[in-house]
């Protein structure tokens, strides 16, 4: 049976358990009725029952003090066998605090990793553990779920086995909030897929180029960190971005290629950091790097505090060197393949978004227009951009718009100049990377091979997001992960059906994605909303939103209140107040579109490339340009999925974009074959071994795993194998089968569950199994334990 473990020696995969201990534990526990009660501190703490009434109970509490209750406060606690038990699906009393106790338990015990259900829930451990050395590997390759303790390596191989076995694609979805250890279980996942796949290519001498691209796949990542990765309060080295990174393999089960996918970069990060964090990496890495390298983008010697865009936060990480990591990052971007050219066009994008920090902007003698008298500092971004200097200097204070049939010069004044400094300087950081993950991609991909059988895709993105001022960003992944709880529900509800009609049991199972689609409809006309109204402001924003919510179905539960500055949106796991100020330049991150002209034309080919969607058709001297960079070709793609196409260009604005993104990213996922990971932060002081439970539930919560629990519970969550069944329960209905006389699993289990008078409503049959409604198999336990 699946809930009678058996432990192996591992000592940090699996305790070994005192079966002694346990016997007098379970008859302790035995001797009162204990639960869990509701705390609003704490979340739950143990107790027994002193006296039960019908809308009053009373408990003694852990520390000795009585106290009075409701009964819908307080929830039976599992016996002592069941502590720590590997899968919480197997709990008897599948409740809150139970889960939240066993996840607390065995991650006192370093099991961080725990499964309920189709969950894989990992907590981050805030330090190094002896269970990814490579004999863990190798002990986890082509074993089965049950057969192993729960770890991401199991994941990592059911994924490998079912895709190769089954010819069909997969996925691993692997999400939670920041710090909770989402990219770094997502570098195991790729590492125990690369190694894994390489064996296949040990004795084929025909395939080294497996190994290489195996190579280039993993340093994929610390390319990607350096210029995506920024150390916050939260995480020294926290992905400011998602991914969807997709391994491809062939018929020899070879890795053949990947691809990479990102999502909703931070980009106002570029421009300003709270005190206590920091830039992206790469500013700090090109900083303490070479002088041959610095010189050429005019860095000379400096340092972080010489630029306006990083003087103001954190300059170190503690124990990170920045130097090595820069020679780690020029190391894996020649083993990427990249020449030094690529290479140098790169960092020339990240200084020039330096220097732009350093232009000062000042009011001119009138005073309310902006100046700026520092003209050395310009030249150093134009010489680096390859764009004419004072053209820069003209379109920043005054840039041509057009008015009605002509075309004016507006005046700016130094908040509007300093603005689209900033907007300038996000664009170039966004547009680079946008370059980068598509030269990567190049290097991967898999375009050449014929044999393809399949990938792995792995998603690493954030978690939903309640925070006390929820803003447009929120609004963004709150969408992003309700859609993919929706995926979830969905799954859940695909598999059960499957199992049920397979088992050919009566079922009135209800597709639980549905639950959440009235939210995601509601944002999703909240966004065609925004675009509408492109010269919108946020009020205007906000009254077009009443009209488009309430003319919706007056019964949608789901149904959106509004506040002052914003509105409300029930999501799943939560209500999420969304503040409007700033919204809808949020959204369509307005650019100076003289100075993304200029950048279209400008001599550096990289840098011209990267504005080309803002090339004018009628612009003549662009279209010597246009045809070389028809050429270099490289980063059309991404770039022009990237945004803002002119006139009857698709995305105009950062929701557009990010929702035709994860329109397609649902769509990949709907192929796939899906596998959850939900990774939880313990605490928020980065230290090991500390659990806050409230913290926890609220990220069970969020995540999906509470809910998950709650659609199981709808349905026949416990189920056992007729032989199973009988030979756990035969013992409550004793002579009633006769040892050597033969009947069939189906009908020795009716005639038991007859004989026990169980009502019907409470389990079902099928083929090979019998279900039960949740906690059930509590009362049997009970029963079982009386007559042992
Ligand atoms: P997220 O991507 O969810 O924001 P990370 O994966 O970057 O979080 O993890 C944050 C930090 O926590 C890591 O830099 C590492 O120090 C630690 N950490 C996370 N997972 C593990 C793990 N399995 N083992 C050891 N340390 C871990
Ligand atoms: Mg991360």
């Amino acid at each position: 049976g699946s809930f009678i473990h058996s432990y192996g020696t591992k000592v940090f995969l699996r305790p070994r358990l005192d079966m002694v201990q346990d016997a007098v534990a379970q008859s302790r526990f035995n001797e009162k009725k204990w639960v869990w009660v509701e705390d609003i501190h704490l979340g739950y703490v143990a107790a027994h029952i002193l006296k039960e009434e019908r809308d009053l109970v009373q408990v003694e509490l852990e520390n000795g003090s009585t106290a009075f209750t409701s009964p819908d406060k307080i929830y039976p606690m599992n016996p002592p066998k069941f502590d720590k038990v590997d899968d919480m699906a197997d709990l008897t009393f599948l409740n809150e605090p139970s889960v939240i106790y066993n996840l607390a338990m065995r991650y006192k015990s370093n099991m961080i990793y725990t499964y309920s259900g189709l969950f894989l829930v990992a907590i981050n451990p805030y330090r190094h553990l002896p269970i990814y050395e490579e004999d863990c590997l190798q002990a986890y390759k082509g074993r089965r779920r049950g057969e192993m303790a729960p770890h991401i390596y199991a994941v990592a191989d059911q994924a490998y086995h079912d895709m190769v076995r089954d010819k069909e694609n997969q996925s691993i979805l692997i999400t939670g909030e920041s710090g909770a250890g989402k990219t770094e279980n997502t570098k195991i996942v790729i590492r125990y897929l690369t190694t894994v796949a390489s064996e296949h290519t040990k004795n084929d001498a025909t395939n080294h180029n497996a190994d290489r691209l195996g190579q280039q796949i993993l340093r994929a990542n610390p390319i990607l960190e350096a210029f995506g990765n920024a150390q916050t309060i939260r995480n020294n080295n926290s992905s400011r971005f998602g991914k969807f990174i997709r391994i491809e393999f062939n018929q020899r089960a070879q890795i053949c290629g990947a691809n990479i996918e990102w999502y909703l970069l931070e980009k106002s990060r570029v421009h300003q950091q709270s005190p206590k964090e920091r830039s992206y990496h790469v500013f700090y890495q090109l900083l303490s790097g070479d002088k041959e390298t610095k010189e050429k983008l005019l860095l000379g010697s400096s340092k972080p505090s010489d630029y306006g865009f990083t003087k103001g936060s954190n300059h170190v990480i503690e124990s990170v060197d920045d130097a090595e990591e820069y020679r780690k990052l020029l190391d894996s971007l020649n083993i990427m393949g990249l020449s030094s050219k690529e290479q140098m066009d790169l960092f020339l994008i990240v200084a020039a978004v330096l220097h732009l920090g350093n232009i000062s902007v000042t009011k001119d003698y009138r005073g309310d227009r902006a100046d700026i008298r520092d003209f050395a500092a310009v030249e150093r971004v134009c010489h680096l951009l390859g764009i004419p200097a004072q053209d820069f200097k003209n379109s920043l204070l005054s840039p041509r718009i057009k008015a009605g049939r002509d075309w004016v010069n507006q005046s700016k004044s130094p908040s509007q100049v300093m603005s689209s400094l900033d907007a300038l300087a996000k664009a170039l950081y966004e547009r680079n990377f946008a370059a980068l993950v598509e030269r990567i991609n190049k290097a991967i991909d898999a375009q050449k091979s014929i044999d393809k059988i399949g990938f792995i895709g792995v998603l690493d993105i954030a978690g939903f997001e309640i925070f006390e001022v929820n803003s447009f960003e929120q609004l963004c992944i709150n969408y992003t992960n309700e859609k993919l709880q929706q995926f979830f529900n969905h799954s859940m509800f695909e598999l059960e059906q499957e199992e049920y009609q397979k088992e050919k049991i009566e079922w009135s199972y209800i597709d639980f994605g549905l639950d959440l689609q009235p939210t995601i409809d509601l944002i999703e006309k909240t966004n065609a909303k925004e675009c509408v109204a492109p010269r919108g402001t946020d009020s205007r924003f906000l009254e077009k939103l009443d009209k488009v919510w309430d003319s919706g179905d007056p019964e949608q539960k789901y149904k959106s209140t509004r506040f002052k500055d914003g509105f409300v949106v029930k999501h799943y796991a939560g209500d999420v107040e969304y503040c409007t100020t700033g919204w809808i330049d949020k959204n369509k991150d307005p650019l100076n579109e003289d100075i993304t002209r200029l950048l279209a034309r400008s001599t550096n080919r990289y840098v011209a490339s990267l504005f080309e969607d803002y090339l004018e058709d009628n612009d003549e001297s662009s279209i010597g340009n246009l045809y070389a960079n028809r050429g270099s070709g490289r980063v059309r793609s991404t770039l022009t999925l990237l945004k803002l196409r002119k006139g009857g260009g698709s995305f105009r604005t950062v929701g557009q974009r990010h929702k035709q993104q994860l329109l397609s990213l649902m769509n990949t996922l709907y192929m796939t074959h899906p596998h959850f990971v939900r990774c939880i932060v313990p605490n928020h002081r980065k230290r090991s071994g500390e659990i806050q439970t409230k913290l926890v539930l609220d990220q069970l919560r969020c995540n999906g795993v509470l809910e998950g629990i709650r659609i199981c519970r709808t349905g026949y969550p416990n189920r056992l194998s007729f032989a199973d069944f009988r030979k756990r329960y035969e013992i409550l209905c004793p002579n009633l089968l006769k040892p050597n006389c033969f009947i069939d699993g189906q009908s020795a289990c009716q005639s038991l569950l007859d004989d026990m008078a169980l009502d019907h409503e409470k389990y079902r049959i099928g083929a090979t199994k019998v279900f039960f409604k949740a906690t059930v198999l509590a009362e049997l336990e009970e029963n079982r334990d009386k007559k042992l």
